[in-house]
């Protein structure tokens, strides 16, 4: 596989906000949001086996583990047969996706976290994945301005979304403004400022 990175440090997003965290980043991303935080893993990468990550992942001594990119779901084989391995050894695993590929397979190994593109990234995601959020799942719409508020109401408006939705205000927007509108219009969801942004860490 592919892999932009492996490190360890807080999750600063979704439903495990703030647990220590072993991160794999894998290379590679089909989309180019505008405001893309980590361009540098759109490319790139070093080739590892999957018993590489595992060796690497097991020294770093965590048993969170978070599967990122770029987009992890475009190197799909060799993400099933890290989840296999990590499923025996009784890691907890999340996969952060961008929502533009089907991760239903991987759901019996791991929670997805899938970021639904607002029209501010200059990309879509496939809405038509999300009746497949499960409980133990989430969505996450990242957001910069009204309109991508209006979006993402709009998505929540046509449709149930069983897995906690949360609301990331771009970093340097008016949080204000976002947080004011969550509120004002009684949106089913959670504000949830990046941590990882406050905390200046990856
Ligand atoms: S999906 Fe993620 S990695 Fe890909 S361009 Fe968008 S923000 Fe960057």
């Amino acid at each position: 596989m592919i892999v932009s990175e492996i490190f360890r440090s807080l999750q600063g997003e979704g439903l495990n906000q703030g647990r220590p965290c072993t991160f794999i980043r894998l290379a590679g991303c089909n989309l180019q949001c505008a405001w893309c935080d980590t361009p540098y893993a759109r490319e790139g990468g070093e080739e590892m086996s999957v018993t590489e990550v595992l060796d690497q992942v097991w020294l770093l001594n965590g048993k969170h583990i978070c599967i990122t990119g770029g987009e992890p779901l475009l190197q799909r084989e060799e993400v099933l047969e890290l989840l296999k391995k990590f499923s025996i050894h009784g890691y907890n695993v999340e996969i952060e996706t961008n929502g533009t590929r089907d991760f239903r397979e991987m759901q019996t190994y791991a929670s997805i976290c899938m970021d639904v593109k607002c029209p501010s990234s200059g990309e879509r995601s496939d809405i038509r994945l999300l009746p497949f959020i499960s409980r133990r799942d989430c969505v996450k719409f990242v957001v910069a301005d009204e309109d991508d508020l209006f979006y993402a109401r709009a998505v929540m408006a046509g449709r149930e979304i069983r897995g906690e939705v949360f609301i990331s205000p771009v970093e340097g927007c008016d949080y204000h403004a976002i947080a004011d509108y969550i509120v004002e219009e009684n949106l089913p969801v959670r504000f949830q400022v990046q941590l990882h942004k406050i905390l200046g860490v990856k």
